[in-house]
Parts: structure tokens; C-alpha cells; sequence
């Protein structure tokens, strides 16, 4: 065993972890505290008790069954990257697996087996080196388990479907303390559960994925169009994005162009305007006549053209992603996109109050900016095999306000609520990963849909007493008394 470097000055309870545990424990004095207790967003400003940093499955059962056995509050991290920031919380252990970072290939099985303290960046960089990839977000410094465990979507979403899709078994750690493997055939329940809903069901220890071909190079072409080419755009997007083949994704996106943008015509800057962006998977040369049809509805404003590897697109926006910035975002599915919600979009995407964060003066194909949508496709995927309830839903829409100093956000936030309720209407659904609300019954059941009875079924079997009450939703038949 070893322990904190400095003395366990804390609790005899405190204390009592550190022994129970083979691995470091680290507590308020120590001189990594302050790092190791953040998360991505810097609105979140927890202390927690203790931080335990996991090496092994056995650690995460000797910690989580100490805590079972104190009655101490639990908080899991993956990548910390989650918008409510439910990995960490005042007062409660943090178990921390972001030592547990290893990442296997096995290609006679076509597999790879992950760590759950692993960041993608660090499956795409071997991943690619094989000509392969795991489909999964597109920033590289998000985690494996937070992203997997709620359905996880990307690029590569539109030929091969969510990152669930694409797991074979998970090793995780139950209330109780047992380690157990989750797949088709073991724990087939609880697989389902954890494939979606799995923030509240375990602490996972390691992932098995299928891995799948890459597609060949990425095309990334972006348009910026004046404010008044919004509606055409929009709806011409509405169909043409979904019926676009699978190897091509579509993303719009509504914003204030910044004061500073020389590259755009002056009238335009610091005005409402409209970013068409797609991702062409295949060979460059049968790009421009595959997406010409969308970009030829208007006269852009700005445009731009870059090909690359999809292990170089993956990392692409990690700097707009950084660290040190606070974040609100909300998150609807939609089933279509009709003209009143159109209208609905651009009325509430005005009305944003915040800054253009976006750290570069070069316009990126993705942008931190307060409106996106995704097309998905016209047919939804198959999601029978896990837990997910929108994820592959015809379109995805992200709300995001995002801020640098403290005062800017009550107007901030209370805009992206108001965004949220006036989308309520076209709702199917929500992400339950692009959501800042840890929620109630209400936001389980928007995420969940009618798997939301049986998800209470399964956590009654692997957490009767909600150890993990602390997810982000509560799916325990206490739903609602979380804080
Ligand atoms: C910049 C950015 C880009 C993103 N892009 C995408 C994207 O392209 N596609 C997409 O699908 N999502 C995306 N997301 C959303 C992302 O999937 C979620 O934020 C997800 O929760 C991140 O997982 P994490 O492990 O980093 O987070 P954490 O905050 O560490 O964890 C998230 C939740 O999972 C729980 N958890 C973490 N690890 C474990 C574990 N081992 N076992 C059980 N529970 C655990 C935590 O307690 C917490 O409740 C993005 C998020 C950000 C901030």
C-alpha cells in the first residue's frame, strides 16, 4: 500500500480508505489536490473528501466497498469532461480511474481492450497507426467511460453507428463490490443498462470494443453565409443532411461572427451568421460534386477546404475545446425540422448575450458557438441492444453558453434554458452526455424514453441501496431526491 504523500492529517475515517486501498489517496493538503480535483468545465468547483487514484479493478472494489461500509458518498471520474460535472462533489470520494489507461489491440479478434481512465486521444493515435478506429466523439481529451456509458456519437456515426454499438463487454465494479464482466452472454442485463445508462449502475474498469476499417480521408468543407441566408439554408439542410450518404455528416451552426474576423466582409462582423460545415469520408476528388448541392443555396461569405486524416479531424478542435472555460449546454433530439422550429432557432440563437470564445482568429469547421445541429439520418438506428433511447435520432441539437468570468453567467444561463423550453415542442429526446443538468425523474425519462421501467428494474438488482445516486440522473425508485 502506499498512500498520500503527505501525512492523512484528515479523519480517522479518512484514514481508514487510505488503508483499505493498494493505491494513493489523495486529500485536501496534498500538493495535487487542487489539479487532480477539477473537471473540463470550470463552473464546476467541487472539493471532494478524498480523491482515490485507481490502478487496478481491485482498488476500485477496495475503495467503493470502504465507502459502501462508512456510508460515504461515492463520485466516479472518467475523463472528467461530463457538463454537470457529476464526477466530483463536495464531501464525497472521488474514485478516479484515470490510471487505469490502458489501451490493447487484439487484431486476431479484431478488438481492443480500453481502459476506462483512457481519453480517446489515446485509442485514435494506436488506432490509426492499424488503419482502424473506434467510432466516438470528436475531442480527443473526452473519456472513454463517460462517453460509451451514455451511447457516445461522432464522426464516424452516420456509417457505423454510436460508440455502444461497438462494445463487446465491459469489466465493472458493482455496489457490492464484486467484479464483474457485462456482455451478451454475462451479466446480459446489466450490459444492456450500462450501454446508455451507464453512469448508475457500477464503476467500469475496462471496455472491449470492436474496432471498425477507417473510411479513408476526411474532406472538411465549411461556408459561412450572411444571417439573411438563414431560413434557406436551414431547410434545405433539413432534408438534403438526412439523406446524404453515410459516409458524409452534416453540421450547421448559428453564431455572432467575432468584432476581430478579418477574413469576412466588415459588414458581417459582430452580426448573426450561419456555419454549414460537412465531413466527407472517401476519396477528395468525389467531394465537391457530393456536396455541392448544400453549399450552392447561397453566396458564402468565407470559405474553406482541408483534407486530413480522421485521426488528425479527431484532434482538429481539442484547442477550441480547452480547458478553463464555463459551459451551460442543453440538448434536444428532433425527428424533423420544420418551419416553425426554424423560426423557433434563429429567434432564440439572437437573442444570445455571450462572447465568441473561440480562441483562434482561423475559423475551424467546429466552433464553441451557442447553436449546432447535427443531421443524423433519415432512418434511426437500431437501438434494441442498449439502453440508449435518441441516440442516431434524425437530428441532434447542442445549446451551448459558454463563459470566461463568473459575472457573465446568470443571463447566460438563464438563456439556454429559455432556448430549451421553446424547443420543448419538437423534443424526442435528449442526450443524457450534452446535458448540464444532473436531473430527476423528468429528465430520466426524456432521455430514456419507455426504457426507463426497466432501467429501474436492473438498478434495483445491481444498486438497491443507489450507492450511485450521484450519476446523472437518478434511475433508483427514489428518483427525484437528488440534490
Ligand atoms: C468538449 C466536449 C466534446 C464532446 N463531444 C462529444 C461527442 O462528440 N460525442 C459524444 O457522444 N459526446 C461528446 N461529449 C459528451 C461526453 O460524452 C460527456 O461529457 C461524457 O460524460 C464525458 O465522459 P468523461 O468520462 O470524460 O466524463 P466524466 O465527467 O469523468 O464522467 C461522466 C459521468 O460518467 C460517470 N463515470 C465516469 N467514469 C465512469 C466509470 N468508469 N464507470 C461508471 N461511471 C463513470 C461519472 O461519474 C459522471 O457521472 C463531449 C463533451 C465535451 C465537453
Amino acid at each position: 500500500m502506499s498512500i498520500a504523500t503527505l501525512p492523512l492529517t484528515d479523519t480517522d475515517a479518512l484514514r481508514g480508505l487510505a488503508d483499505a486501498v493498494a493505491c494513493e489517496v489523495v486529500l485536501p493538503e496534498h500538493p495535487d489536490y487542487d489539479l487532480l480535483r477539477r473537471v473540463w468545465n470550470a463552473d464546476i468547483d467541487r472539493y471532494p473528501a478524498a480523491i482515490v487514484r485507481c490502478t487496478s479493478a481491485q482498488d476500485v472494489s477496495a475503495a467503493l466497498t470502504w465507502c459502501v461500509e462508512n456510508a460515504a458518498p461515492v463520485t466516479v471520474r472518467g475523463g472528467g469532461h461530463n457538463l454537470a460535472g457529476t464526477a466530483v462533489a463536495d464531501d464525497a470520494v472521488l474514485i478516479d480511474t484515470a490510471l487505469l489507461n490502458q489501451v490493447v489491440f487484439d487484431t486476431e479478434a479484431g478488438t481492443v481492450t480500453v481502459g476506462a481512465g483512457c481519453r480517446w486521444g489515446d485509442v485514435d493515435r494506436p488506432a490509426a497507426e492499424l488503419g482502424v478506429a473506434v467510432p466516438a466523439g470528436v475531442v480527443s481529451h473526452t473519456g472513454v467511460a463517460g462517453l460509451t456509458l451514455g451511447g457516445g456519437f461522432g464522426y464516424l456515426a452516420r456509417m457505423y453507428g454510436a460508440t455502444v454499438d461497438h462494445v463487446v463487454e465491459i469489466e465493472v465494479v458493482v455496489a457490492d463490490g464484486r467484479i464483474l464482466t457485462a456482455s451478451a452472454t454475462s451479466n446480459p442485463e446489466l450490459f444492456w443498462a450500462l450501454k446508455g445508462a451507464g453512469h448508475n449502475y457500477g464503476i467500469a474498469t475496462r471496455f472491449v470494443y470492436r474496432y471498425v476499417p477507417l473510411p479513408g480521408l476526411a474532406t472538411v468543407r465549411q461556408a459561412l453565409y450572411a444571417a439573411s441566408d438563414r431560413k434557406a439554408l436551414l431547410s434545405y439542410f433539413a432534408e438534403w443532411g438526412l439523406n446524404a450518404p453515410a459516409n458524409q455528416g452534416t453540421y450547421v451552426r448559428l453564431l455572432r461572427a467575432p468584432e476581430y474576423w478579418s477574413q469576412i466582409p466588415a459588414e458581417h462582423r459582430g452580426e448573426p451568421i450561419i456555419s454549414v460545415a460537412t465531413v466527407f469520408y472517401g476519396d477528395p476528388a468525389d467531394e465537391p460534386a457530393a456536396t455541392a448541392p448544400l453549399f450552392e443555396q447561397a453566396a458564402p461569405i468565407y470559405e474553406s477546404l482541408r483534407t486530413m486524416p480522421h485521426v488528425t479531424l479527431q484532434h482538429a478542435t481539442d484547442d477550441e475545446f480547452r480547458y478553463g472555460v464555463a459551459h451551460y449546454w442543453k440538448h434536444t433530439f428532433l425527428s424533423e425540422l420544420s418551419p416553425e422550429a426554424i423560426d423557433t432557432i434563429i429567434e432564440n440563437a439572437d437573442a444570445y448575450t455571450g462572447r465568441a470564445l473561440n480562441s483562434s482568429a482561423h475559423i475551424a469547421h467546429q466552433l464553441m458557438c451557442p447553436f449546432e445541429i447535427i443531421a443524423g439520418s433519415r432512418t434511426p438506428r437500431d437501438s434494441s441492444n442498449d439502453s440508449t433511447a435518441g441516440v442516431g435520432a434524425p437530428f441532434a441539437a447542442n445549446i451551448g453558453a459558454d463563459w470566461e468570468y463568473p459575472g457573465e453567467k446568470p443571463p447566460l444561463v438563464a438563456w439556454a434554458k429559455a432556448f430549451d423550453e421553446a424547443l420543448a415542442p419538437y423534443r424526442k429526446g435528449t442526450y443524457i452526455n450534452f446535458t448540464s443538468v444532473a436531473g430527476d425523474e423528468a429528465v430520466a425519462r426524456s432521455v430514456y424514453g419507455d426504457k426507463y421501467d426497466r432501467l429501474v428494474s436492473v438498478k434495483k438488482e445491481y444498486d438497491p441501496g443507489n450507492v450511485f445516486a450521484r450519476g446523472l440522473v437518478d434511475l433508483s425508485d427514489n428518483a427525484g431526491d437528488l440534490a
